[in-house]
């Protein structure tokens, strides 16, 4: 029996599914999940030993690869300085001020453990100042597994929702409104029956999270034009995108100021750390400033803000992004021509891809993703694993990459993935 399987086995017996979040049990492609023991760079080293190149990063947080040097030392001085205080310190203190300084719509932030906790506690805040209780979301973005978020469009063309999770009521479920992404007639419609109910409107800018579904600046636009026009407030759930596309993050390419903002993922440089920040007056209503209550034993973690300082700054001093853009460009050209002759092609936002089935037009909501895709990815999954490439475990995932991802690694890699969906296609 190989090692990941008896693990795995021993797994099963002490956690549901054999894991602590579902997608990493590799459901659906045929294989029991692999255990990894350590990382270094764009690689990865599985219990036996196997290195792979990691286009998963931990699905995100990790812009400049695993275990960057100048982030290590950091987290290592905080190790030997102190690990939680429970009490003001200044670590968080310079993160904010680095964070506020740059980022105009973030006047305050309150500094949190996960995405999850950050995007609950701003829906919270837009109740609270709207005194208004419905909350917009689009269909095929992830905003954490927060009760009222967990839901899809159900039927109707006024936003109705229905749960996608057992376990939240329907009176909660209720409270959320679901559109279509890249729908304006189902956007006008919800805001003329609705527009006056919703407290705020929730949506990823670059939704990635189900596929790649890159949106239209005038959608986009217009959702915000018609939530100003109703009173009702923007959050933008910059989780996967902030400090990765940009160093504001999409609102900052779309030249939008939204209302409230989630950060997570980047923001800890590898660490529990999320974030909601925005408007003064807003974040004026949060405990004990205000009246929303919010706080965490763990929240402002001296070691996740000592990382996730030294990962900005670096990610700063570097241009990393830049970077990114110019070397994502040519390993989606170089994949796109290779994977074209088998009727693939690859989505891409600075250093985001995702490989996908070839369609006549880009794919902007999830209903345009093609239906073979899911059934497809399992044999070229398999393929890449067996080359050396480690992909997200599931085709709804996407691919980053960080700076660790060298011109060299992506040229190579590109020809391996290449190689892959050959013979995924052949098996
Ligand atoms: C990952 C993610 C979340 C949830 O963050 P967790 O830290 O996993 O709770 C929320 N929103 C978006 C857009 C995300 O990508």
């Amino acid at each position: 029996m190989s090692i990941h399987t008896d693990l795995f086995d021993r797994s099963k017996k002490v956690s549901p599914g054999g894991v602590h979040s579902p997608v990493r049990s590799f459901k659906n492609l045929g294989m029991d999940p692999l255990f990894f023991r350590s990382a270094n760079g764009a690689y990865i080293t599985d219990m036996e030993g196997k290195e792979y190149i990691d286009f998963c990063q931990s699905f995100g947080p990790l812009l400049l690869g695993h275990r960057d040097a100048d982030v290590e030392k950091a987290v290592i001085e905080q190790i030997h300085t102190a690990w939680t205080f429970g009490a003001p310190e200044p670590y968080s203190l310079e993160l904010a001020e680095w964070i506020t300084k740059r980022i105009s719509w973030v006047e305050k932030l309150r500094f949190v453990s996960s995405g999850t906790e950050a995007v609950m506690s701003a829906i919270r805040i837009a109740r609270a100042a709207t005194g208004r209780d419905k909350v917009l979301k689009f269909d095929g973005c992830y905003h954490g597994h927060m009760d009222s978020l967990l839901v899809q469009s159900g039927s109707g063309l006024a936003g109705e929702s229905s749960s996608t999770s057992a376990g939240i009521s329907e009176s909660t479920a209720a409270q959320t409104l679901v559109c279509n992404l890249d729908d304006d007639t189902m956007l006008e419609k919800i805001f003329s029956v609705h527009g006056k109910e919703l407290a705020c409107l929730v949506i990823e800018p670059l939704p990635a999270n189900y596929g790649l579904l890159i949106q239209r600046q005038d959608f986009i636009e217009k959702a915000v034009s018609l939530a100003k026009a109703h009173g009702t407030l923007v959050l933008f759930d910059e989780v996967i995108s902030g400090f990765r596309v940009a160093l504001g993050g999409m609102a900052e390419l779309l030249n939008i100021r939204p209302d409230l903002v989630c950060y997570g993922k980047i923001l800890g440089g590898g660490f529990p750390v999320g974030c909601y920040g925005g408007r003064n007056d807003l974040m004026d209503l949060v405990a004990p400033a205000g009246p929303v209550y919010q706080a965490g034993t763990l929240s402002a973690n001296p070691i996740g803000m000592r990382a996730g300082l030294a990962s900005l700054q670096k990610c700063e001093r570097l241009n990393v992004w830049e970077k990114l853009k110019t070397r994502t460009h040519s390993f989606v050209s170089a994949l796109s021509e290779g994977l074209n002759e088998l009727n693939l092609s690859v989505s891409s936002h600075n250093s985001i891809f995702w490989i996908h089935t070839k369609t006549q037009k880009p794919i902007r909501s999830i209903t345009e993703i093609p239906s073979e895709h899911g059934k497809n990815f399992a044999p070229f999954f398999r393929s890449c694993l067996k080359r050396g490439i480690y992909l997200a475990p599931s085709g709804y995932e996407v691919g980053f990459l960080s700076l660790a991802h060298s011109e060299e690694i992506l040229q190579s890699s590109a020809k391996k993935i290449i190689e892959a969906a050959y013979d995924g296609k052949n098996s």
